[in-house]
């Protein structure tokens, strides 16, 4: 199938160490238990696996290094708690990327020569593992501003400094500002060319980020218009990414698509939910500037994906919502430019 679809947002390590192989069908990894995503929940339902990415066409996918953040947040009382344990997670993910390279299933495009080389050969056509291009979700497991030419080694061009709080940044559910390390972070982030991504960061780190003059994209956010939470962008921050020249990737999860959405309690939400969002967002900075960052497994399952999704191709049916003209920006063409320009 011809590459077409670039996706800002996937937890492929961190969903394989949770019991999610992206290695076997989708049919097998169905029928296998599964870890909850959230211990005290049953299980979800996995939607991904490397096939299903190749039978979707995707070519480029932004992968995670996330490290779960414990203590703090009673739900996942098995996470890290400081920051060798962080970085050790982050570690596990990336050996775990480098096996998959070393199998054939994937490409880590590390530079921008790695970058242009695998989509100039996705738009030749042809069979091609899926270039991933590391992105660290949480700066924890960066130690200090000087561990960051380290992660840049291995390949990482993109940080989000936040999830939950960090020890960098306020972030969802966790607000507050960048810490002293989160603004020396965010100087060596702009010495060495580091993207910052700004999905979870809460409003006033973000603020206090900005004047770094980083390179700015959200990986996978929607639009704070449609539910009030600091997960989501405001109207402010979409802008600002704008002016930056970035891209938002918006997310599939019901819970940044509806306010007051809660798995077992509301029907899974229909797809144009979500394209409310997109024609929200190039409403306010283009459709040059929207794409998609799906977080598809990401913790959780098709219960909480809308109703049309079943499997990952099926995301081709958010883009058939889109008036014709902006499908192909929205599936590759934005993400692309912005990766070319950029990475
Ligand atoms: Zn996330």
């Amino acid at each position: 199938m011809a590459h077409k679809l670039i996706d800002g947002h996937l937890d492929l390590a961190h969903n394989a160490l949770e019991g999610r192989d992206p290695r076997m069908s989708l049919e097998e990894l169905r029928r296998i238990p599964l870890l909850s995503g959230v211990p005290g929940h049953p299980p979800q339902t996995p939607s991904l696996t490397f096939a299903e990415l190749q039978a979707a066409g995707v070519g480029v996918c932004f992968g995670t290094l996330f490290a779960r953040k414990g203590g703090q947040w009673p739900l996942f009382p098995d996470g890290y708690t400081d920051a060798e344990s962080a970085r050790g997670d982050a570690l596990l993910s990336l050996d775990l990327y480098r096996r998959w390279e070393d199998e054939g299933l994937i490409r880590l495009l590390r530079d921008r020569t790695d970058m242009t080389t695998h989509l100039d050969a996705c738009e030749a056509g042809g069979e091609l593992p899926i270039g991933v291009a590391l992105l660290m979700e949480g700066a924890d497991p960066v130690r200090d501003a000087d561990d960051l030419p380290f992660w840049v080694d291995q390949g990482v061009r993109m940080i989000g400094l936040a999830w939950r709080g960090t020890r960098y940044a306020g972030g969802t559910g966790e607000p507050g500002g960048l810490t002293d390390a989160g603004h020396e972070l965010m100087q060596a982030m702009s010495d060495l060319d580091v993207t910052l991504d700004a999905s979870h960061l809460d409003d006033a780190a973000f603020w206090e980020a900005l004047p770094y003059g980083t390179r700015l994209m959200a990986t996978h956010a929607n639009a704070r218009r449609f539910v009030a939470r600091n997960r989501l962008l405001s109207d402010e921050m979409i802008q600002a990414i704008g002016k930056r020249g970035g891209v938002v990737g918006v997310v599939l999860a019901n819970y940044f698509i509806q306010e007051g959405w809660q798995l077992g309690e509301r029907g899974r939400l229909p797809l144009v939910a979500l394209a409310e969002h997109i024609q929200y967002i190039a409403g306010l900075i283009g459709w040059e500037r929207v794409a998609l960052g799906s977080d598809f497994d990401g913790g959780f399952g098709t219960e909480q994906l809308p109703a049309e999704i079943d499997r990952y191709p099926d995301l081709h049916r958010l883009a058939e919502l889109l008036p014709a003209e902006h499908r192909a920006g929205f599936l590759w063409g934005n993400w692309e430019r912005w990766l070319r320009e950029n990475y």
